[in-house]
C-alpha cells in the first residue's frame, strides 16, 4: 500500500526501449540477440531480389509504470485494477496446526482451564473489586504455577480482597498469605505500591488501557493484555507468556526465532487474524502444560508431529 505522499507523487514516466529484431537469415544460430549482419552490396542481386532501401531498425517503445505512480485517468488500471501488493507473510501450515491444537485441547482439562485468571476472582463481588482481583491474580501468576496462584488467591479472598484490605495488611502478613508464589517478597512490595496508586488515581478500580496498566509496578505487557481481556472484555493484543513464546517458535509461527515474549507478541500480531488473538493465550498455555512441555515435549502423541519444524530436533 502506498502512503499518501507516495500516492500523490507525480507520475514519472519510465520508458524502456526494446529493439525488435527479425529472426531472418542474419540472426545468430540460436536466434539470440547476436547482431544480424546487414546484407552486403550485391548479395541481394545475386539472390535475384530487388535491392531494398537500407533496413531501418524498428524501435518498440514500452511504457512501464512504477508501482507508486497514479494511473492515467483513462487507462484500464484507473478503471478498477488494484495496485500490486506484496503478499503478507504467514506460516505455511498454521491453520492445520491450530486445528490440531484445538482438537488436543478440546477436553479443556489443563491447569489453566480450571485455575487460570478467569477462575481466581470472586464472581459475586462488585465489578470494581472483581477487576482488582483479576489484576492481583495476574501479578501473582508470573513465574508461578496456576495451582500455587489459585491457592494464594483463595487465602487472600478469605480475608476480603479489596484495595483497602490489602493496604491495611502489613507486609509480613501479606507475604505469608501469598507464599510460595514466585518472587513473593518482591510481589508484596509491588502489590502494595500498585494498590496505593489504584486507590489514589483510579478510585480503587484498575486502568482501562495497556499503557496505564504497564505503568503500574509489577505489571508487564502479558498481564496488561490479559487484564484488558478478562477485566474489561477488550482484546488489546496477544498475551504472550513463556508457553506461547516457546510454542510459537517451535511451530514456526514467527518469521524468525524470537528471543523474548514481547518480540513474539509483535511477530504474531503481524499475521495472526485479530479475531484469534483472544483465544490463543489459553489455547497455547494449556497445550504447553499438557503436550508441548518446555522439556521433553510429547511429540509422539502430538497431532502436529508431521507439521512441526521442531519435532525432529527434540
Ligand atoms: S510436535 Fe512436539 S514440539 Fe511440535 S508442537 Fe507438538 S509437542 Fe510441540
Amino acid at each position: 500500500m502506498c502512503s499518501p505522499q507516495e500516492a500523490g507523487m507525480k507520475a514519472v514516466g519510465v520508458k524502456m526501449v526494446t529493439r525488435s529484431r527479425s529472426r531472418g537469415p542474419g540472426v545468430g544460430p540460436r536466434g539470440s540477440w547476436e547482431e544480424a549482419a546487414p546484407p552486403q552490396r550485391g548479395e541481394a542481386a545475386a539472390d535475384g531480389r530487388q535491392n531494398h532501401r537500407p533496413v531501418k531498425r524498428q524501435r518498440k517503445v514500452q511504457r512501464l509504470r512504477v508501482a507508486y505512480e497514479a494511473a492515467d485517468d483513462d487507462s484500464e488500471e484507473a478503471k478498477g485494477a488494484k495496485p500490486l501488493q506484496a503478499p503478507a507473510w504467514e506460516p505455511q501450515d498454521w491453520r492445520q496446526q491450530l486445528a490440531h491444537i484445538r482438537v488436543m485441547r478440546s477436553g479443556k482439562d489443563a491447569p489453566v482451564d480450571q485455575l487460570g485468571v478467569e477462575h481466581c476472582y470472586d464472581a459475586s463481588a462488585p465489578p470494581k473489586v472483581r477487576r482488582y482481583q483479576v489484576l492481583l491474580s495476574l501479578m501473582l501468576s508470573s513465574q508461578t504455577k496456576d495451582q500455587v496462584t489459585a491457592g494464594a488467591m483463595q487465602r487472600l479472598r478469605a480475608r476480603g480482597l479489596t484495595v483497602d484490605s490489602i493496604l491495611q495488611t502489613d507486609d509480613s502478613t501479606l507475604g505469608a498469605l501469598i507464599h510460595p508464589v514466585g518472587f513473593w517478597r518482591t510481589k508484596v512490595k509491588f502489590i502494595k505500591q500498585t494498590s496505593a496508586i489504584l486507590q489514589q488515581h483510579y478510585g480503587g478500580d484498575i486502568p482501562t488501557s495497556v499503557p496505564e496498566l504497564v505503568a503500574l509496578p509489577g505489571v508487564g505487557p502479558k498481564m496488561a493484555h490479559l487484564a484488558m481481556a478478562v477485566a474489561w472484555g477488550t482484546v488489546s493484543g496477544i498475551a504472550v507468556d513463556t508457553h506461547v513464546h516457546r510454542i510459537a517458535n517451535r511451530l514456526g509461527w514467527t518469521k524468525w526465532q524470537t528471543k523474548a515474549p514481547e518480540q513474539t507478541r509483535a511477530a504474531l500480531e503481524e499475521w495472526l487474524p485479530r479475531e484469534l488473538w483472544g483465544e490463543i493465550n489459553t489455547l497455547l498455555v494449556g497445550f504447553g502444560q499438557q503436550t508441548c512441555l518446555p522439556v521433553h515435549p510429547r511429540c509422539q502423541t502430538c497431532l502436529n508431529r508431521t507439521l512441526c519444524p521442531a519435532a525432529q530436533g527434540l
